[in-house]
């Protein structure tokens, strides 16, 4: 028996999808009071649909969080300073709050972001992500570093704690379990992602809808 391109190139999409939720399982399988940083610096209602309906990302994007994942893996074994990899949690309101550091030092942590083109300054989401891992590690200072996917370029941002951030975060922490153990969706939170949305047709959102009509 041989197999075809065609078999072959079905394969290795399945092989991907695999990963992914592979990668995914832990925040799917999660009980609702746990939840995680990367759920909580997006659009509420979009990391809902992540967890209950779990569709696989559209392949282009499936193949860059793939990527990202690697990166983590890499950069934070090999920094030279601190330890990398470390799990952290803390209870607001009953939720756990529960996240995976790339590399945590004395006085700071350390996140790896790999990125098509570096940013002038670090992107929203991704400031979002270093308080909430601010907070879990009780340190004052982040840094988010840039690596460039198509240039190899690297290019780290310094980052404060901001504690009126943080609280604005742990009360979407709290919102989004509610909505996890009642079983709804959160309000919608049209925004940039929505255009890459893999849930767009069932949002309810006017950009949600345009999207979904790609
Ligand atoms: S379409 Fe936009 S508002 Fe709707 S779930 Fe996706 S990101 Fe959120």
């Amino acid at each position: 028996m041989s197999l075809s391109e065609r078999e072959v190139e079905e394969l290795t999409k399945r092989a991907l999808r695999d990963a992914y939720f592979s990668e995914r399982e832990v925040v799917k399988s999660a009980p609702v009071n746990v939840v995680y940083p990367t759920e909580l610096n997006q659009c509420l209602r979009k990391s809902w649909y992540e967890r209950m309906v779990a569709e696989p990302p559209q392949p282009e994007r499936l193949v860059l969080f793939l990527l990202g994942e690697k990166l983590h893996d890499v950069a934070g074994e090999y920094f030279p300073l601190g330890s990398g990899e470390k799990s952290f949690e803390k209870t607001v309101e009953g939720v756990i709050v529960r996240g995976r550091l790339d590399r945590e030092l004395e006085s700071c942590i350390v996140e790896f972001k790999s990125v098509t083109s570096i940013p002038e300054k670090p992107r929203p989401y991704h400031v979002d992500q270093a308080q909430i891992y601010m907070w879990l590690t009780d340190k004052e200072q982040a840094f988010v570093v840039y690596v460039s996917k198509s240039t190899g370029e690297v290019k780290a941002f310094k980052v404060e704690r901001d504690e009126a951030r943080i609280q604005e975060l742990l009360r979407k922490a709290v919102e989004y379990s509610i909505h996890l153990q009642r079983g709804f969706p959160p309000p919608p939170e049209p925004g940039w992602l929505c255009k890459y949305c893999e849930y767009a047709h069932l949002c309810p959102s006017p950009q949600g809808e345009e999207s979904g009509n790609r």
